[in-house]
Protein backbone atom coordinates (compact mmCIF):
# COMPACT_ATOMS: atom_id res chain seq x y z
CA UNK A 1 0.00 0.00 0.00
CA UNK A 2 1.52 3.89 -1.04
CA UNK A 3 1.75 5.89 2.18
CA UNK A 4 2.47 9.50 2.22
CA UNK A 5 2.81 12.53 4.57
CA UNK A 6 -0.07 14.17 3.23
CA UNK A 7 -2.56 13.57 0.83
CA UNK A 8 -4.70 16.16 -1.08
CA UNK A 9 -8.24 15.44 -2.01
CA UNK A 10 -9.21 17.74 -4.85
CA UNK A 11 -7.57 19.36 -7.47
CA UNK A 12 -8.91 23.00 -7.55
CA UNK A 13 -7.12 26.46 -6.16
CA UNK A 14 -7.05 25.06 -2.64
CA UNK A 15 -6.09 21.65 -3.38
CA UNK A 16 -3.66 22.20 -6.31
CA UNK A 17 -2.34 25.34 -4.60
CA UNK A 18 -1.83 22.70 -1.19
CA UNK A 19 -0.04 20.52 -3.51
CA UNK A 20 2.36 23.05 -4.95
CA UNK A 21 3.74 23.96 -1.35
CA UNK A 22 3.88 20.54 0.31
CA UNK A 23 5.76 19.88 -3.14
CA UNK A 24 8.24 23.05 -2.44
CA UNK A 25 8.33 21.72 0.78
CA UNK A 26 9.47 18.82 -0.34
CA UNK A 27 7.16 16.50 1.42
CA UNK A 28 5.69 13.11 0.40
CA UNK A 29 2.65 14.12 -1.21
CA UNK A 30 -0.44 12.63 -3.12
CA UNK A 31 -3.41 14.51 -5.37
CA UNK A 32 -6.50 12.81 -5.46
CA UNK A 33 -9.19 14.14 -8.27
CA UNK A 34 -12.65 12.83 -8.95
CA UNK A 35 -13.36 14.20 -12.36
CA UNK A 36 -11.09 13.94 -15.11
CA UNK A 37 -10.12 17.19 -15.61
CA UNK A 38 -8.14 19.39 -13.30
CA UNK A 39 -8.57 22.62 -11.68
CA UNK A 40 -12.25 22.13 -9.89
CA UNK A 41 -15.05 24.45 -10.30
CA UNK A 42 -12.83 27.28 -10.97
CA UNK A 43 -10.97 26.34 -14.10
CA UNK A 44 -14.05 23.74 -15.31
CA UNK A 45 -17.21 25.43 -14.43
CA UNK A 46 -17.06 28.59 -12.56
CA UNK A 47 -14.41 31.17 -12.10
CA UNK A 48 -12.50 30.59 -15.84
CA UNK A 49 -15.50 29.69 -17.97
CA UNK A 50 -17.84 32.36 -16.28
CA UNK A 51 -14.92 34.91 -16.97
CA UNK A 52 -14.85 33.89 -20.29
CA UNK A 53 -17.61 34.20 -21.15
CA UNK A 54 -18.40 37.41 -19.74
CA UNK A 55 -15.18 38.57 -22.53
CA UNK A 56 -16.75 36.79 -25.49
CA UNK A 57 -19.68 38.36 -24.46
CA UNK A 58 -17.99 42.11 -23.68
CA UNK A 59 -16.26 42.10 -27.18
CA UNK A 60 -19.99 42.09 -29.00
CA UNK A 61 -21.38 44.24 -26.50
CA UNK A 62 -18.66 46.63 -27.52
CA UNK A 63 -19.11 46.63 -31.21
CA UNK A 64 -22.90 46.81 -30.69
CA UNK A 65 -23.75 48.80 -27.87
CA UNK A 66 -21.11 50.47 -25.86
CA UNK A 67 -19.38 52.37 -28.75
CA UNK A 68 -21.15 54.91 -30.76
CA UNK A 69 -19.53 54.37 -33.59
CA UNK A 70 -20.96 51.10 -34.12
CA UNK A 71 -23.90 51.04 -32.49
CA UNK A 72 -26.57 47.85 -33.32
CA UNK A 73 -24.17 46.37 -36.15
CA UNK A 74 -26.02 43.05 -35.44
CA UNK A 75 -27.99 41.39 -33.03
CA UNK A 76 -27.80 38.26 -30.95
CA UNK A 77 -28.98 34.96 -32.77
CA UNK A 78 -29.43 31.60 -30.60
CA UNK A 79 -26.36 29.97 -32.98
CA UNK A 80 -24.46 32.46 -31.34
CA UNK A 81 -24.26 30.47 -28.53
CA UNK A 82 -22.36 27.42 -30.17
CA UNK A 83 -20.54 29.42 -32.98
CA UNK A 84 -19.23 32.02 -31.18
CA UNK A 85 -19.34 31.87 -27.49
CA UNK A 86 -19.14 28.37 -26.05
CA UNK A 87 -15.68 27.88 -28.58
CA UNK A 88 -14.34 30.94 -26.98
CA UNK A 89 -14.45 29.66 -23.48
CA UNK A 90 -13.35 26.15 -24.13
CA UNK A 91 -10.30 27.95 -26.25
CA UNK A 92 -9.49 29.79 -22.71
CA UNK A 93 -10.30 27.14 -20.69
CA UNK A 94 -8.20 24.66 -22.83
CA UNK A 95 -5.09 26.81 -22.89
CA UNK A 96 -5.30 27.26 -18.51
CA UNK A 97 -5.37 23.57 -18.23
CA UNK A 98 -2.56 23.32 -20.68
CA UNK A 99 -0.57 25.90 -18.12
CA UNK A 100 -1.54 23.81 -15.00
CA UNK A 101 -0.85 19.84 -16.46
CA UNK A 102 2.63 21.39 -17.45
CA UNK A 103 3.74 22.87 -14.01
CA UNK A 104 2.24 19.53 -12.86
CA UNK A 105 4.36 17.75 -15.31
CA UNK A 106 7.55 19.34 -13.77
CA UNK A 107 6.67 17.97 -10.45
CA UNK A 108 6.20 14.07 -11.83
CA UNK A 109 3.90 13.91 -7.74
CA UNK A 110 1.56 11.09 -7.62
CA UNK A 111 -1.51 11.83 -8.71
CA UNK A 112 -4.41 9.43 -8.18
CA UNK A 113 -7.70 9.83 -10.49
CA UNK A 114 -10.68 8.50 -8.82
CA UNK A 115 -13.15 9.59 -5.99
CA UNK A 116 -11.73 9.78 -2.61
CA UNK A 117 -13.75 8.36 0.88
CA UNK A 118 -12.25 7.60 4.17
CA UNK A 119 -12.06 3.80 5.66
CA UNK A 120 -10.35 5.61 8.70
CA UNK A 121 -8.73 8.16 10.52
CA UNK A 122 -5.45 7.32 8.02
CA UNK A 123 -6.93 5.31 5.08
CA UNK A 124 -8.60 6.26 1.99
CA UNK A 125 -10.01 4.36 -1.44
CA UNK A 126 -9.40 5.86 -4.14
CA UNK A 127 -12.70 4.06 -6.24
CA UNK A 128 -11.31 5.11 -10.50
CA UNK A 129 -13.20 4.17 -13.13
CA UNK A 130 -11.03 1.41 -14.14
CA UNK A 131 -9.14 0.50 -10.41
CA UNK A 132 -9.58 1.17 -6.70
CA UNK A 133 -6.21 1.65 -4.77
CA UNK A 134 -6.30 1.25 -1.30
CA UNK A 135 -3.72 4.48 0.47
CA UNK A 136 -2.44 5.69 3.50
CA UNK A 137 -1.13 9.17 4.75
CA UNK A 138 0.39 10.96 8.41
CA UNK A 139 -2.17 13.89 7.66
CA UNK A 140 -4.99 14.69 4.80
CA UNK A 141 -6.22 17.67 3.61
CA UNK A 142 -9.86 17.91 2.84
CA UNK A 143 -10.04 20.58 -1.02
CA UNK A 144 -13.37 19.08 -2.14
CA UNK A 145 -14.82 22.42 -2.33
CA UNK A 146 -18.94 23.10 -3.36
CA UNK A 147 -21.79 21.71 -6.19
CA UNK A 148 -24.48 23.72 -6.71
CA UNK A 149 -27.50 23.32 -4.68
CA UNK A 150 -30.28 22.25 -6.63
CA UNK A 151 -33.95 22.14 -5.43
CA UNK A 152 -35.30 18.72 -5.90
CA UNK A 153 -39.00 20.53 -7.18
CA UNK A 154 -37.27 21.80 -10.40
CA UNK A 155 -37.16 19.05 -13.56
CA UNK A 156 -33.31 20.00 -14.35
CA UNK A 157 -33.25 18.95 -17.83
CA UNK A 158 -30.03 20.28 -18.44
CA UNK A 159 -30.57 21.81 -21.71
CA UNK A 160 -33.31 24.30 -21.12
CA UNK A 161 -33.81 24.37 -17.60
CA UNK A 162 -30.24 24.01 -15.66
CA UNK A 163 -28.43 24.88 -12.95
CA UNK A 164 -24.99 26.85 -12.64
CA UNK A 165 -22.35 23.65 -12.98
CA UNK A 166 -23.63 22.66 -16.45
CA UNK A 167 -24.31 26.02 -18.23
CA UNK A 168 -21.57 25.37 -20.81
CA UNK A 169 -23.33 22.29 -21.91
CA UNK A 170 -26.07 23.49 -22.92
CA UNK A 171 -26.14 23.61 -26.92
CA UNK A 172 -28.61 26.58 -27.62
CA UNK A 173 -29.52 29.57 -25.36
CA UNK A 174 -32.78 31.08 -26.41
CA UNK A 175 -34.30 33.94 -24.98
CA UNK A 176 -36.17 34.98 -22.65
CA UNK A 177 -33.25 33.95 -19.81
CA UNK A 178 -34.80 33.62 -16.41
CA UNK A 179 -32.12 33.21 -13.51
CA UNK A 180 -33.19 32.49 -9.97
CA UNK A 181 -30.66 33.35 -7.39
CA UNK A 182 -29.53 36.21 -5.52
CA UNK A 183 -26.13 35.68 -5.02
CA UNK A 184 -22.53 37.00 -6.90
CA UNK A 185 -23.45 34.25 -9.97
CA UNK A 186 -26.48 35.29 -10.79
CA UNK A 187 -26.08 38.38 -11.01
CA UNK A 188 -23.37 38.26 -13.21
CA UNK A 189 -24.80 35.79 -15.55
CA UNK A 190 -28.18 38.22 -15.60
CA UNK A 191 -25.95 41.51 -16.85
CA UNK A 192 -23.63 39.34 -18.83
CA UNK A 193 -26.65 38.00 -20.52
CA UNK A 194 -28.98 41.06 -20.63
CA UNK A 195 -25.73 43.20 -22.22
CA UNK A 196 -26.17 40.48 -25.27
CA UNK A 197 -28.93 42.00 -25.62
CA UNK A 198 -31.35 39.51 -24.11
CA UNK A 199 -34.49 39.53 -22.04
CA UNK A 200 -33.56 38.64 -18.90
CA UNK A 201 -35.74 38.13 -15.48
CA UNK A 202 -34.04 37.67 -12.02
CA UNK A 203 -36.28 36.01 -9.46
CA UNK A 204 -34.97 36.80 -5.75
CA UNK A 205 -36.15 35.55 -2.59
CA UNK A 206 -34.90 38.44 -0.71
CA UNK A 207 -36.40 41.87 -0.93
CA UNK A 208 -32.77 43.30 -1.57
CA UNK A 209 -29.35 42.57 -3.41
CA UNK A 210 -26.15 42.92 -2.60
CA UNK A 211 -26.47 43.74 0.96
CA UNK A 212 -22.89 43.28 1.90
CA UNK A 213 -20.80 46.23 -0.36
CA UNK A 214 -21.05 50.32 -0.19
CA UNK A 215 -24.77 51.28 -0.21
CA UNK A 216 -23.68 53.84 -2.64
CA UNK A 217 -22.26 51.43 -5.26
CA UNK A 218 -25.65 48.97 -4.83
CA UNK A 219 -27.29 51.85 -5.96
CA UNK A 220 -25.08 52.92 -8.95
CA UNK A 221 -25.40 49.06 -10.09
CA UNK A 222 -29.10 48.79 -9.71
CA UNK A 223 -29.80 51.62 -12.14
CA UNK A 224 -27.34 50.16 -14.78
CA UNK A 225 -29.43 46.48 -14.13
CA UNK A 226 -32.25 48.84 -14.71
CA UNK A 227 -30.95 50.45 -17.63
CA UNK A 228 -29.79 46.88 -18.91
CA UNK A 229 -33.56 46.43 -18.70
CA UNK A 230 -32.99 43.57 -16.54
CA UNK A 231 -36.35 42.71 -14.63
CA UNK A 232 -35.84 41.94 -10.97
CA UNK A 233 -38.86 39.85 -8.78
CA UNK A 234 -37.73 41.03 -5.18
CA UNK A 235 -38.84 38.53 -2.29
CA UNK A 236 -40.10 35.66 -4.68
CA UNK A 237 -39.56 32.63 -3.20
CA UNK A 238 -42.69 30.74 -3.97
CA UNK A 239 -42.47 29.67 -8.09
CA UNK A 240 -42.59 26.53 -9.72
CA UNK A 241 -40.68 25.47 -13.03
CA UNK A 242 -41.95 23.30 -15.27
CA UNK A 243 -40.72 22.00 -19.00
CA UNK A 244 -42.35 23.05 -22.11
CA UNK A 245 -41.64 22.47 -25.94
CA UNK A 246 -40.54 26.19 -26.15
CA UNK A 247 -38.21 25.89 -23.04
CA UNK A 248 -39.71 26.14 -19.68
CA UNK A 249 -42.43 27.96 -17.90
CA UNK A 250 -42.01 29.65 -14.19
CA UNK A 251 -45.18 30.68 -12.27
CA UNK A 252 -45.22 32.80 -9.70
CA UNK A 253 -48.44 34.06 -7.41
CA UNK A 254 -48.08 36.36 -10.17
CA UNK A 255 -48.80 34.84 -13.28
CA UNK A 256 -47.30 32.31 -15.61
CA UNK A 257 -44.07 33.30 -17.93
CA UNK A 258 -42.70 30.94 -21.08
CA UNK A 259 -38.97 30.89 -20.72
CA UNK A 260 -35.96 29.77 -23.63
CA UNK A 261 -33.93 28.92 -20.94
CA UNK A 262 -33.65 28.92 -16.92
CA UNK A 263 -30.66 28.96 -14.79
CA UNK A 264 -30.61 28.41 -11.21
CA UNK A 265 -27.82 29.50 -9.24
CA UNK A 266 -29.19 29.68 -6.29
CA UNK A 267 -26.30 28.75 -3.56
CA UNK A 268 -23.93 26.42 -3.33
CA UNK A 269 -23.06 23.41 -0.85
CA UNK A 270 -19.80 21.46 0.45
CA UNK A 271 -18.98 18.58 -1.84
CA UNK A 272 -18.28 15.93 1.26
CA UNK A 273 -20.94 13.30 0.57
CA UNK A 274 -18.55 10.50 -0.72
CA UNK A 275 -15.71 11.40 1.64
CA UNK A 276 -17.81 9.46 4.69
CA UNK A 277 -16.79 12.49 7.11
CA UNK A 278 -19.47 10.85 9.47
CA UNK A 279 -17.60 7.45 10.17
CA UNK A 280 -14.21 9.33 11.13
CA UNK A 281 -16.33 12.01 13.12
CA UNK A 282 -15.51 15.20 11.09
CA UNK A 283 -17.65 17.91 12.31
CA UNK A 284 -19.84 20.42 10.00
CA UNK A 285 -21.28 23.60 10.86
CA UNK A 286 -24.86 24.48 10.93
CA UNK A 287 -24.35 25.41 7.01
CA UNK A 288 -23.22 21.69 6.23
CA UNK A 289 -19.47 23.22 5.66
CA UNK A 290 -16.57 21.58 7.35
CA UNK A 291 -15.68 22.83 10.17
CA UNK A 292 -12.27 24.20 11.17
CA UNK A 293 -9.86 26.30 13.39
CA UNK A 294 -7.74 29.01 12.89
CA UNK A 295 -4.79 26.21 11.55
CA UNK A 296 -7.23 24.79 8.84
CA UNK A 297 -7.88 21.47 11.24
CA UNK A 298 -10.78 19.73 11.54
CA UNK A 299 -12.23 18.21 14.83
CA UNK A 300 -10.32 15.15 13.88
CA UNK A 301 -6.51 15.62 14.78
CA UNK A 302 -4.78 14.98 11.70
CA UNK A 303 -7.33 16.11 9.02
CA UNK A 304 -7.76 20.12 7.98
CA UNK A 305 -9.84 21.35 5.56
CA UNK A 306 -9.28 23.56 3.16
CA UNK A 307 -11.36 26.00 0.47
CA UNK A 308 -14.92 26.34 -0.23
CA UNK A 309 -15.46 23.41 1.51
CA UNK A 310 -14.92 25.20 4.57
CA UNK A 311 -17.39 27.80 3.63
CA UNK A 312 -17.10 31.34 3.31
CA UNK A 313 -15.32 33.88 1.63
CA UNK A 314 -15.56 30.66 -1.28
CA UNK A 315 -13.51 32.75 -3.33
CA UNK A 316 -11.07 30.81 -5.61
CA UNK A 317 -8.49 34.14 -4.78
CA UNK A 318 -9.14 32.81 -1.02
CA UNK A 319 -9.20 29.40 -1.45
CA UNK A 320 -5.41 29.42 -3.34
CA UNK A 321 -3.85 31.11 -0.49
CA UNK A 322 -6.16 29.00 2.03
CA UNK A 323 -4.88 26.10 0.35
CA UNK A 324 -0.89 27.36 0.65
CA UNK A 325 -1.75 28.16 4.25
CA UNK A 326 -3.19 24.92 5.05
CA UNK A 327 -0.55 22.90 4.24
CA UNK A 328 2.12 25.66 6.01
CA UNK A 329 0.45 25.04 8.95
CA UNK A 330 0.12 20.80 9.18
CA UNK A 331 3.96 21.09 8.47
CA UNK A 332 4.42 24.14 11.09
CA UNK A 333 6.18 26.19 8.76
CA UNK A 334 5.94 29.44 9.22
CA UNK A 335 2.99 31.74 7.16
CA UNK A 336 0.58 29.99 8.10
CA UNK A 337 -1.55 32.94 9.68
CA UNK A 338 -3.77 35.19 7.08
CA UNK A 339 -2.25 38.59 7.12
CA UNK A 340 -3.18 40.05 3.59
CA UNK A 341 -6.20 42.34 3.35
CA UNK A 342 -8.62 40.81 0.59
CA UNK A 343 -9.49 42.50 -2.30
CA UNK A 344 -13.68 41.28 -3.49
CA UNK A 345 -14.62 41.53 -7.19
CA UNK A 346 -18.34 40.93 -8.73
CA UNK A 347 -17.96 40.89 -12.65
CA UNK A 348 -21.31 42.10 -13.74
CA UNK A 349 -20.79 44.51 -16.85
CA UNK A 350 -19.49 46.90 -15.48
CA UNK A 351 -17.10 45.19 -12.76
CA UNK A 352 -17.70 45.94 -8.91
CA UNK A 353 -14.64 46.21 -6.29
CA UNK A 354 -13.78 46.94 -3.42
CA UNK A 355 -11.02 46.57 -0.41
CA UNK A 356 -11.39 47.55 2.88
CA UNK A 357 -14.39 48.48 5.05
CA UNK A 358 -17.36 50.41 3.41
CA UNK A 359 -18.61 53.22 4.45
CA UNK A 360 -21.75 51.68 6.80
CA UNK A 361 -19.26 49.21 8.66
CA UNK A 362 -16.96 52.29 8.90
CA UNK A 363 -19.83 54.41 11.12
CA UNK A 364 -20.93 51.32 12.51
CA UNK A 365 -17.28 50.90 14.00
CA UNK A 366 -17.98 54.81 14.79
CA UNK A 367 -15.02 55.66 13.15
CA UNK A 368 -14.57 59.31 11.43
CA UNK A 369 -13.87 59.54 7.74
CA UNK A 370 -13.26 62.00 4.90
CA UNK A 371 -14.55 60.56 1.15
CA UNK A 372 -14.07 61.04 -2.14
CA UNK A 373 -15.39 59.72 -5.26
CA UNK A 374 -14.15 60.40 -9.18
CA UNK A 375 -16.14 59.64 -11.94
CA UNK A 376 -15.59 57.79 -15.09
CA UNK A 377 -17.71 60.29 -16.91
CA UNK A 378 -14.47 62.92 -16.25
CA UNK A 379 -11.79 60.85 -17.23
CA UNK A 380 -10.23 60.72 -20.85
CA UNK A 381 -9.23 57.09 -20.73
CA UNK A 382 -12.60 56.15 -19.98
CA UNK A 383 -13.63 58.53 -22.85
CA UNK A 384 -11.64 56.72 -25.24
CA UNK A 385 -12.33 53.64 -24.45
CA UNK A 386 -16.17 54.62 -24.80
CA UNK A 387 -16.31 53.45 -20.58
CA UNK A 388 -18.02 55.93 -18.89
CA UNK A 389 -19.98 53.91 -16.20
CA UNK A 390 -18.84 54.22 -12.72
CA UNK A 391 -16.86 55.74 -10.17
CA UNK A 392 -14.17 54.87 -7.81
CA UNK A 393 -14.16 55.81 -3.80
CA UNK A 394 -11.62 56.66 -1.66
CA UNK A 395 -12.20 56.66 2.09
CA UNK A 396 -9.70 58.56 4.30
CA UNK A 397 -9.79 58.60 8.44
CA UNK A 398 -10.08 62.28 9.43
CA UNK A 399 -7.19 62.33 11.81
CA UNK A 400 -4.25 60.61 10.29
CA UNK A 401 -5.41 60.99 6.72
CA UNK A 402 -4.75 57.44 5.94
CA UNK A 403 -6.54 55.10 3.02
CA UNK A 404 -8.97 53.18 4.98
CA UNK A 405 -11.45 51.68 2.01
CA UNK A 406 -11.89 51.91 -1.88
CA UNK A 407 -14.93 51.09 -3.30
CA UNK A 408 -15.41 50.67 -7.28
CA UNK A 409 -17.83 49.82 -10.06
CA UNK A 410 -16.49 50.45 -13.53
CA UNK A 411 -14.36 48.85 -16.11
CA UNK A 412 -11.14 47.28 -15.01
CA UNK A 413 -11.67 48.45 -11.21
CA UNK A 414 -11.19 45.01 -9.93
CA UNK A 415 -7.66 45.55 -11.30
CA UNK A 416 -7.16 49.23 -9.90
CA UNK A 417 -8.56 48.40 -5.98
CA UNK A 418 -4.95 46.66 -5.66
CA UNK A 419 -3.04 49.84 -5.64
CA UNK A 420 -5.47 50.67 -2.66
CA UNK A 421 -5.02 47.19 -0.90
CA UNK A 422 -1.38 48.18 -1.32
CA UNK A 423 -1.72 51.37 0.24
CA UNK A 424 -4.00 50.47 3.09
CA UNK A 425 -1.24 47.36 3.87
CA UNK A 426 1.17 50.27 4.05
CA UNK A 427 -0.71 52.92 5.78
CA UNK A 428 -0.31 55.06 3.02
CA UNK A 429 -1.89 58.90 3.11
CA UNK A 430 -4.07 61.01 1.15
CA UNK A 431 -0.84 62.74 0.06
CA UNK A 432 0.45 59.93 -1.58
CA UNK A 433 -2.63 60.60 -4.42
CA UNK A 434 -2.51 64.27 -4.46
CA UNK A 435 1.22 64.93 -5.18
CA UNK A 436 1.90 61.17 -6.36
CA UNK A 437 3.04 60.80 -10.45
CA UNK A 438 -0.18 59.11 -12.16
CA UNK A 439 0.07 58.44 -16.21
CA UNK A 440 -2.50 60.43 -18.77
CA UNK A 441 -4.79 59.38 -19.76
CA UNK A 442 -5.21 56.19 -17.73
CA UNK A 443 -8.04 55.05 -15.44
CA UNK A 444 -5.50 55.18 -12.66
CA UNK A 445 -5.95 58.69 -12.27
CA UNK A 446 -9.24 57.91 -10.75
CA UNK A 447 -7.10 57.55 -7.03
CA UNK A 448 -6.09 61.08 -7.89
CA UNK A 449 -9.17 62.80 -8.82
CA UNK A 450 -11.02 60.85 -5.97
CA UNK A 451 -7.98 62.24 -3.11
CA UNK A 452 -9.13 66.21 -4.82
CA UNK A 453 -12.26 65.52 -4.24
CA UNK A 454 -12.19 64.12 -0.59
CA UNK A 455 -9.27 67.03 -0.12
CA UNK A 456 -11.81 69.53 -0.02
CA UNK A 457 -13.50 67.78 2.75
CA UNK A 458 -10.45 68.02 5.44
C1 LIG B 1 -20.14 30.42 -11.84
C2 LIG B 1 -19.04 30.69 -10.85
C3 LIG B 1 -18.22 31.79 -11.02
C4 LIG B 1 -17.19 32.05 -10.12
N1 LIG B 1 -16.40 33.16 -10.31
C5 LIG B 1 -15.38 33.42 -9.46
C6 LIG B 1 -14.51 34.55 -9.66
O1 LIG B 1 -14.67 35.31 -10.61
N2 LIG B 1 -13.49 34.75 -8.79
C7 LIG B 1 -13.26 33.92 -7.74
O2 LIG B 1 -12.29 34.15 -6.98
N3 LIG B 1 -14.07 32.85 -7.50
C8 LIG B 1 -15.12 32.58 -8.34
N4 LIG B 1 -15.93 31.48 -8.13
C9 LIG B 1 -15.68 30.63 -6.95
C10 LIG B 1 -14.53 29.65 -7.22
O3 LIG B 1 -14.77 28.89 -8.37
C11 LIG B 1 -14.39 28.75 -6.02
O4 LIG B 1 -14.23 29.56 -4.87
C12 LIG B 1 -13.18 27.84 -6.13
O5 LIG B 1 -13.29 26.98 -7.25
C13 LIG B 1 -13.03 26.98 -4.87
O6 LIG B 1 -11.88 26.21 -4.97
P1 LIG B 1 -11.72 24.85 -4.16
O7 LIG B 1 -10.32 24.37 -4.45
O8 LIG B 1 -12.08 25.06 -2.74
O9 LIG B 1 -12.79 23.83 -4.74
P2 LIG B 1 -13.22 23.42 -6.22
O10 LIG B 1 -12.71 24.35 -7.23
O11 LIG B 1 -14.68 23.19 -6.12
O12 LIG B 1 -12.48 22.03 -6.45
C14 LIG B 1 -12.79 20.88 -5.72
C15 LIG B 1 -12.29 19.65 -6.45
O13 LIG B 1 -12.45 18.51 -5.61
C16 LIG B 1 -12.87 17.41 -6.40
N5 LIG B 1 -13.56 16.43 -5.53
C17 LIG B 1 -14.74 16.57 -4.87
N6 LIG B 1 -15.01 15.46 -4.13
C18 LIG B 1 -13.99 14.60 -4.34
C19 LIG B 1 -13.69 13.30 -3.84
N7 LIG B 1 -14.49 12.67 -2.98
N8 LIG B 1 -12.56 12.69 -4.30
C20 LIG B 1 -11.73 13.31 -5.18
N9 LIG B 1 -11.94 14.56 -5.65
C21 LIG B 1 -13.05 15.20 -5.23
C22 LIG B 1 -13.81 18.03 -7.41
O14 LIG B 1 -13.94 17.20 -8.55
C23 LIG B 1 -13.07 19.34 -7.72
O15 LIG B 1 -12.16 19.19 -8.80
C24 LIG B 1 -16.98 31.19 -9.01
C25 LIG B 1 -17.80 30.07 -8.83
C26 LIG B 1 -18.82 29.81 -9.74
C27 LIG B 1 -19.68 28.59 -9.53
Amino acid sequence: MDSFELIIIGSGPAGQNAFFEALSLKKKVALIERENWLGGVSLNTGTIPSKALREAIYSFYEINQKKSLFRQQGKYHPVFWSTYLLPRVADVVGAEKKVLEKKLSGFNAPLFWGEAAFLDQKHIVVQGSRQEVVLQAEKFLIATGTKAAVPESIPFNQSTIVDADHLFRIEQCRPPLAIIGSGIVALEYASMFACLGLEVELFVKTDSLLPYIDSQIRSYFLEILARQRVQIHYRCADWQVTEKPSGAQITTPDGNKEFGLVVYAGGRQADIDALRLQEIGVQLNEKGFISIDKNYQTSVENIYAAGDVAGAPATASAARIHGRRAVRAIFGSSGAEIHYLPVFAIYTIPEIAFTGPCTEELKKQNLDFVEGSAYYENLSRAAIEGETQGFLKLVFARDSKKLLSAQAIGARCSELVHLAQMAISYNVGIDYFLNGFFNFPTYSELFSLAAFAAAQKF
